[in-house]
């Protein structure tokens, strides 16, 4: 799987599924917004395209703003692991 932080997203809602990942977090960069959220996949069926999924997020304050609302960094939320071993 090969999925790129900025830009494009590859693959699919199961390619995510396989990893353990259930969700897409969602940084919006625009000048002095600076959100933060995730997406959950649970809603999506297998065969969706992330990259379909990325174009049709938006940062909801930078469009009631008039900004634009569509600079974002779309990106898989990796689990985080506490166990022995890992650090969180
Ligand atoms: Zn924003």
């Amino acid at each position: 799987m090969e999925v790129s932080t900025k830009g494009k997203l590859a693959g699919t809602v199961a390619d995510l599924r396989t990893h353990g990942i259930g969700a897409l977090l969602v940084y919006c960069e625009s000048h002095d917004c600076g959100r933060k959220g995730s997406v959950s996949l649970d809603n999506y069926p297998d065969a969706k395209p992330l990259e379909e999924i990325r174009r049709a997020v938006y940062c909801a304050a930078c469009r009631e703003a008039g900004r634009n609302d569509r600079n974002l960094d779309v990106r898989p939320e990796w689990p985080t692991w506490a166990g022995p071993g890992r650090v969180k």
